[in-house]
């Protein structure tokens, strides 16, 4: 059954369910070297080696003059829901050439498909719960040792508790490898309310819209949001709205958002991979500081 799932995700992360909230996407090409756990020094854009240096375990980066080796990239894309982790993550797809593994798409898709799994985490989701710790571990580490998570892979929504942290920890230091960089967004709660309670999605495309910041064309000034007046701009199809981007739900998201996955970030700084972003901004002043902190 988990293999099923499996099959699924992959054809999650090869594309079909990212969800672009912005249509604007800015491209970047990849340069540097990849930033390391313990490792003090990355290339910046230009080639030219920088320092990374840690205040309370959050890296800035400065010039000097050393080197850093290269190693696998294992990036977490941390933030809130509605932070823009869908929006932002196909440009970090491009430009370090490495999948994104959602652990929200996965289970979406298994949710689907009605599979055994789909089946467990169905009701936990849409009440904006979060499922067992061992169901999503399991899921990664299968979906890790696929051949184009070989040269690394980012991570999102995932780890979502400390403890999810310290299973995928555990799970790198078999291959040798460790989490490389933390991106966090950062968003306040009260905007991300307004984000998500607007979101509209095509299924198919991952296509994401919203009824005050990206309507679709369909959606006429005065008309009320409905699966009749929110329609894909290029399919036609009627978007929906995620069963968990309701207030309720999103409350309680947010509650364990604050509670359990935050606290993550203390896990990892002292590892000083961790880069905070201010993503209450335009979507392509976040990529601008995203493509910055990227290795
Ligand atoms: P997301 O799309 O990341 O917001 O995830 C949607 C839902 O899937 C979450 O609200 C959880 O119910 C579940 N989920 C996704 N990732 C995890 C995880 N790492 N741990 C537990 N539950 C998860």
């Amino acid at each position: 059954m988990l293999g099923a799932l499996l099959l699924l995700a992959t054809a999650v992360v090869s594309g079909s369910f990212i969800a672009p909230l912005s249509v604007h996407a800015a491209s970047a090409s990849r340069s540097g070297s990849a930033v390391s756990r313990g490792a003090v020094l990355r290339d910046d854009r230009q080639g030219r080696q920088t320092r990374i240096t840690s205040k309370s375990g959050i890296r800035s980066v400065d010039p000097c003059m050393m080197t850093a080796g290269a190693e696998k990239t294992v990036m977490i894309l941390f933030g809130p829901p509605g932070a823009g982790k869908g929006s932002q993550a196909p440009k970090i797809v491009e430009t370090l050439s490495i999948p994104q593994l959602s652990t929200g798409d996965m289970l979406r898709a298994a949710v689907a498909a009605g599979s055994e799994v789909g089946k467990q985490a169905k009701d936990v989701m849409a009440s904006g719960g979060l499922v067992s710790d061992e169901l999503v571990v399991s899921i990664i580490r299968e979906r890790i040792t696929e051949a184009d998570c070989a040269g690394g892979f980012i991570l999102d929504g995932f780890p979502r508790t400390v403890e999810q942290a310290k299973m995928l920890d555990e799970m790198l230091e078999g291959s040798g490898d460790t989490v490389s960089l933390v991106l966090a967004l950062e968003v306040p709660d009260e905007i991300l309310t307004e984000r998500i309670c607007g979101r509209w999605v095509h299924k198919t495309s991952g296509r994401s819209y919203h009824v005050k910041f990206a309507k679709p064309k369909s959606l006429v000034d005065g008309a009320t949001p409905s699966e009749e007046t929110m329609l894909d701009d290029e399919t036609g199809e009627p978007l929906m709205q995620r069963a968990d981007d309701t207030e309720e739900a999103l409350t309680k998201r947010l509650q364990g958002y604050h509670e359990q996955t935050v606290p993550i970030l203390a896990h990892y700084a002292p590892a000083g991979v961790v880069s905070k972003v201010d993503a209450n901004t335009a979507p392509e002043n976040v990529w601008e500081s995203i493509a910055k902190v990227l290795p």
